[in-house]
């Protein structure tokens, strides 16, 4: 399964959540987080990987062992 995340390069800029506040949202960090795994082929998610200014949204594939074990990491295993 396809995961979405978000690593720590994140900086709070809120533009995906801007574009695409069905997949993302404000942790308590103040960084972004992934909300959602649905749909990760649209168009809003394209626009908002894009809209990152420092390339922090990954979409990693969820078979890997780490994902498989993973909770909150905010995509540390696809760094
Ligand atoms: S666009 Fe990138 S840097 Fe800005 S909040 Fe989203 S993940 Fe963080």
């Amino acid at each position: 399964m396809k995961k979405l995340t978000v690593n720590d390069s994140c900086i709070g800029c809120g533009a995906c959540i801007a574009v695409d506040s069905d997949h993302f949202d404000f942790n308590e960090e103040g960084q972004s987080q992934a909300i959602s795994n649905d749909n990760l082929d649209s168009a809003e998610l394209q626009n908002a990987i894009s809209s990152c200014p420092v390339n922090a949204i990954k979409i990693v594939d969820g078979t890997d062992d780490k994902c498989d074990d993973c909770s909150d990491c905010h995509g540390a295993c696809a760094k």
